[in-house]
């Protein structure tokens, strides 16, 4: 098996390495970083969880050592899809650069320019950044790309889904044709093949496994789920959500609940505050500041309820997730096996459940084809909607009787920063509508309390007599 002294790294980065707890190399970095280390071309396939970060940074800040970076001109450069993906870079490479000399600048959006502008001014050795905040401090004419030896493209995939392709072939083009490039992709679209096949030269190919779908350390499982009644349909879906974390028990110590549309991140983190749930929201939408805090809050156990969007979550290392509930089947199969890696990581165990509405039925039958297994069905712990329950609808019972050991009701650090403006909620029954028509009665119920009044009879309170509270009883236990 290789070890990280075979691999020709500088000895000071080897030191970080073994501080950092490595023992060995994942077969990224034992299959990237020599013929990086040897100048080449390098096209890893490979997802995050793989060790990719290390695979470019570390051969990076063994080849940087040396020489030193002029004013404007960066010696290398990083791309990555998201603020986030590019935050976690920068953190990786203070760790391994940490007995290295080498200066870096972070270029994201949400950061002012002035102090990006004074990083870059002195000279930096690494400049990791977006595409767009990138092109506009080129564009200002504070930045000087002909300095870059080595150019870094990250998680390429998810810069085509973002539309960011463009951008990438015009970065190319401001760089040196003699760079060195280090291209990393999930997956292989032909836009990414195209890409590959103009930017880089004769490239040493390394393709790893795609993260284990079908682990034993993953417990995965589907509810399919259906309406009592279209317009009920979102509300009686969070009510499922909740059941289902209910459900889950104390296993469930923090979970990463996927959403396919930025609009529902926002409904579900609101409905499950609401219900007393420690859940903040992030996706695209929300500032820099708003999603750093959120994402350290929930690295450092203050969140315990995530709810995101894909391009958001894509690349996070959070490394101890219990669960993953899917809230909505992905509409590109490839996402389910990223959201469920967020799970299972490194040895743990992990779970990994999914919702199933009639309209995800085609996106779930290519989950299914991509993982090739057939996703465990899991009961609906609402039960499936009966004729009855569309008279007379009681969809929150079962599980809100329920006390919720682990929630805490702290509130989420964003619960009051989570209210959208109207316009993003209207278009469906967001969460304060639910509030307005969701009785007192329901509402203990969701907190766990004894529910003394379930036999009330609509109208009549406390004032019905004996006879109806009596029959009221026995036909609900008939
Ligand atoms: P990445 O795929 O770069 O997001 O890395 C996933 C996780 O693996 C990160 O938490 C890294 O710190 C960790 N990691 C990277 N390389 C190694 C290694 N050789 N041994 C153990 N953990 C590693």
């Amino acid at each position: 098996m290789t070890q990280f002294n075979d691999l020709n790294l500088d000895k000071k980065v080897l030191k970080a390495v073994s501080e950092a707890g490595y023992e060995t190399p994942t077969p990224i970095q034992a299959g990237a970083i020599p013929p990086a280390l040897e100048g080449r071309d390098v096209l890893g396939i490979a997802q995050t969880g793989t060790g990719k970060t290390a695979s470019f940074t570390l051969p990076m800040i063994s080849m940087l050592h040396r020489g030193r970076a002029r004013a404007r001109m960066p010696r290398s450069l990083v791309l990555c899809p998201t603020r986030e993906l590019a935050a976690q870079v920068a953190e990786n490479f203070d760790t391994y650069a940490k007995y290295s000399k080498l200066t870096k600048a972070l270029l994201i959006g949400g950061v002012s320019f002035k102090e990006q502008d004074a990083l870059i001014d002195r000279g930096v050795d690494v400049l990791i950044a977006t595409p767009g905040r990138l092109l506009d401090h080129f564009e200002r004419g504070k930045l000087l790309l002909t300095g870059v030896q080595i150019m870094v493209v990250d998680e390429a995939d998810r810069m085509l889904d973002m539309g960011f392709i463009p951008d990438i072939e015009r970065i190319f083009g401001l760089t040196p044709f003699t760079r060195q490039t280090l291209f990393f992709s999930a997956t292989m679209a032909p836009e990414i093949e195209r890409i590959t096949n103009t930017f880089l030269s004769a490239p040493a190919r390394i393709e790893v496994a795609r993260a284990a779908t079908t682990g034993e350390n993953i417990r995965q499982g589907v509810v399919h789920f259906k309406p009592s009644r279209r317009d009920r349909a979102d509300k009686e879906k969070r009510a499922l959500l909740r059941a289902m974390i209910d459900g889950e028990g104390e296993s469930c110590t923090n979970a990463i609940i996927f959403c396919n549309r930025k609009i529902d991140v926002d409904i579900v983190a609101k409905s499950l505050i609401k219900h007393g749930y420690n859940a903040a929201p992030i996706h695209g939408d929300l500032d820099q500041s708003q999603r750093m805090k959120t994402l350290d809050g929930f690295r450092e156990g203050n969140v315990h309820f995530l709810c995101a969007s894909d391009v958001a979550a894509r690349g996070l290392d959070i490394p101890a997730v219990s669960h993953v509930f899917n809230y909505d089947v992905p509409s590109h199969a490839e996402d389910y096996v990223h959201r469920i890696g967020r799970t299972g990581r490194a040895g743990r165990k992990g779970a990994a459940v999914m919702i199933c509405s009639p309209r995800d039925q085609k996106y779930f039958e290519a989950v299914e084809s991509l993982v090739q297994m057939t996703i465990p069905v899991m009961e609906n712990p609402l039960g499936t909607a009966t004729e009855a329950e569309v008279t007379s609808p009681q969809p929150e019972k079962a599980p809100e009787a329920k006390p919720k050991r682990s929630r805490s009701r702290k509130k989420a650090p964003e619960e009051t920063a989570t209210a959208k403006p109207a316009e993003e909620t209207a278009t469906s029954d967001a969460a304060v509508p639910e509030k307005k028509a969701e009785p007192a009665e329901r509402k203990n119920r969701g907190r766990g309390r004894q529910d003394n009044n379930r036999d009330r009879v609509v109208g009549m309170g406390d004032d019905a007599p004996a006879f109806i509270r009596l029959s009221f009883s026995e036909r609900r236990s008939s």
